[in-house]
């Protein structure tokens, strides 16, 4: 069954993100015996504890609400933050990128649903943030995208609209902030439910959990 969302996957020329949250070590190793090295998880201390635990090679990335306070926890080892959605932010991840003397890849979050809940950028906030004289001074931080989560609805042509104003937004950002830097390539979009429509939107990245691990207890 992996093997078969891989190829569908890789086909369109996106990446696996496989989501691990609230999974044990054991279950983790078995999917990464499939060939599977990216994973995401939501809480900074159980992606610390499960890096300790699990192979070297594979890549991690933060993708829920990240606080300031525990950047410095991750920093040393994560792949990519998915999930940054403030200048704040940033600047806490640039000082502890210096202090792990790496470069910190990041995506920026938007608020693409119709829920309150989902937290992430305006537009309008994301350009003021990429116009702020202080984020020219950040060169350990990596901006390589932007990651969004659709409304949990049955509606698939509202999702499929959500997905699209998030292309939109990538490819206005690309244009007007990055237009020489093919770092910036990244759209992080689509879950175990709307994955195929996140695709056929022009996904680079998809982040499924409960269809590969089975529904998280
Ligand atoms: C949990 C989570 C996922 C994966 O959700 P599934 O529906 O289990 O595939 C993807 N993205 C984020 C931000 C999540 O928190």
């Amino acid at each position: 069954m992996i093997k078969d969302l891989q190829d569908k996957i890789s086909k369109a020329g996106a990446t696996l993100v496989t989501v691990s949250k609230t999974h044990p070590p054991e279950k983790i190793l078995a999917v990464y015996r499939q060939n599977c090295r990216d994973f995401g998880e939501n809480k900074v201390q159980e992606m610390v504890d499960k890096h300790q635990a699990l192979p070297k090679d594979i890549r991690w990335h933060l993708i829920g609400h990240l606080q300031t306070n525990k950047v410095k926890y991750i920093a040393p080892f994560v792949h990519l933050i998915h999930s940054v959605d403030s200048l704040r932010l940033l600047q806490e991840i640039e000082k502890q990128a210096v202090k792990a003397q790496r470069v910190i890849s990041c995506l920026l979050q938007f608020h693409i649903a119709q829920e309150e809940s989902k937290s992430g950028l305006t537009l309008a906030e994301a350009c003021s943030l990429l116009e702020d004289a202080s984020f020219k001074t950040l060169k350990h931080v990596q901006i390589c995208g932007v990651m969004g989560m659709a409304t949990f609805t049955e509606d698939q042509q509202q999702i499929r609209q959500e997905f699209r104003n998030l292309k939109n937004t990538f490819e206005y950002l690309k244009s007007n902030y990055f237009p020489d830097q093919s770092e910036f390539r990244q759209i992080s979009m689509g879950m175990s439910g709307d994955w195929e429509i996140a695709l056929e939107e022009g996904s680079t990245m998809v982040r499924i959990g409960s269809l590969i691990f089975g529904a998280r207890t």
